[in-house]
């Protein structure tokens, strides 16, 4: 009886965990070896309610790394094969994205994750627009794609 409540208890606790982009909560993971600091994820992560995450290291990829875009529509098309994700000197990223985004799939999986705040046009992590040729095109990262097209709710910020 007592297991029961410590196990929702548990369970209670990590529903509320949202993954975040790494880059937000300070770490030092975007293309050109910077972070992009937003307090409220900071605050999420020190009260115990995030987890960090890159998808793009997490697909291989090493930092910094070269500047990449998605090469037509968004994150959508990669995932459906339609697309492909190009650096700025033409190397296929493609595989590199997928795996990211499935490698944080699967972290959000494991732990029930229902909520992810990403950082605002990344080719993985853009939630309402991702960036072609310097502009802003409506639209979502691999990722965000990714994780929208199972049920998680995705926030960018
Ligand atoms: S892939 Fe996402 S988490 Fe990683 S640096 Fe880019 S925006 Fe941040």
């Amino acid at each position: 009886m007592r297991l029961d409540k410590f196990k929702n208890l548990f369970l209670c606790i990590i529903i509320w965990m949202k993954i975040v982009s790494a880059c937000l909560v300070g770490l030092k993971t975007r293309y050109d070896g910077c972070s992009q600091t937003e307090e409220s994820c900071v605050e999420l992560l020190v009260s115990g309610k995030a987890i960090p995450l890159c998808p793009e290291q997490l697909g291989g990829l090493p930092t910094p790394r070269k500047r990449a875009e998605i090469s037509d529509s968004d994150g959508n098309a990669v995932l459906s094969g339609d697309a492909l994700v190009i650096s700025e000197d033409g190397e296929d990223y493609t595989e590199h994205f997928i795996r990211g985004a499935e490698e944080v799939l699967k972290i959000a999986l494991l732990v029930g994750s229902e909520e992810a705040i990403l950082k605002e046009g990344s080719p993985s992590c853009g939630v309402g627009y991702i960036k072609r040729n310097g502009k802003k095109v409506k639209g979502m990262g691999v990722t965000a794609a990714l994780l929208k097209s199972r049920g998680i709710k995705v926030r960018g910020q």
